[in-house]
């Protein structure tokens, strides 16, 4: 799921579709939608948030904080707001400028989706906006990891991607690890399935305190802070996922 943060300038040119016209605010939940967006749905996405919001706020360890979710009644506005232009289908979800983003699950044209994984979506994209509040940039296997871990993403379709790129891990793992990549390569390389298991070892291996240390700390990387061996790790984290996934 994309994230990013917008520079000043480049928030004004960020229009808001006329259709969303409506605000429902519930617990620190401010939502900006259209009317065509059924209250069931939204009484969903709340009622789903709701029950993840403190084990977030927990890990990060903030005071609570509100947050503003923009619910677009179809894809293209909501690419066109943050895009500024049109979008893959893949980009369903985003976090920038101080809003967690997403399409209206009932509107959403990319047919890996559905209502439950985009339920998932905004707990992603709220767990980045935790991330972002804490203000330090975090290496993307890991920000997207425990994006990916909070959210309860690892479903069937994660452990069919895992599975496939199996064969390929030690290239894969090369340009995970100490590569630059891009949303679009990341995803490419079935990033997000691997970044969960990356945390989830971690979080196996280390406990949650050391992971929330790392993520509190201004530190990108997690192997000097919790003084792990890099190399060590990508090998037992790669023979670890031959056990469970092969
Ligand atoms: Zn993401």
């Amino acid at each position: 799921m994309e994230h990013k943060k917008i520079i000043p300038s480049e928030k004004n040119t960020r229009i808001l579709p006329e259709s969303m016209n409506l605000i429902t605010t519930s617990g620190n939940l401010i939502i900006t939608h259209s009317s065509s967006l059924k209250e069931q749905t939204l009484d969903a996405i709340i009622d789903y948030v709701f029950l993840r919001y403190e084990k977030i706020r927990f890990f990060f360890e903030t005071p609570p904080v509100k947050i503003h979710i923009y619910i677009f009644p179809h894809q293209s506005l909501f690419h066109l707001f943050y895009l500024g232009r049109e979008g893959e289908d893949w980009l369903v979800g985003a976090t920038g400028n101080g809003l967690v983003q997403i399409i209206d699950p009932n509107a959403v044209t990319n047919n890996g989706q559905t209502f439950e994984t985009m339920q998932k979506v905004v707990v992603h994209e709220i767990v980045h906006y935790f991330t972002f509040l804490r203000g330090y940039t975090k290496k993307r296997y890991m920000s997207e990891g425990i994006a990916a871990y909070l959210s309860e993403q690892h479903d069937e379709r994660y452990i069919g991607v895992i599975k496939k790129k199996l064969p390929y891990i030690d290239g894969i793992a090369e340009q995970l690890f100490k590569g630059n990549t891009d949303e679009g390569k990341f995803a490419e390389l079935g990033g997000y399935a691997l970044a969960y298991t990356i945390i989830d070892y971690m979080l196996q291996c280390y406990g949650e305190e050391a992971l929330k240390k790392y993520f509190i700390s201004e530190y990108s990387h997690p192997f000097g802070l919790l003084k792990i061996d890099f190399d060590v790790f990508i090998n037992d984290w790669k023979q670890y996922l031959r056990q469970i996934y092969s």
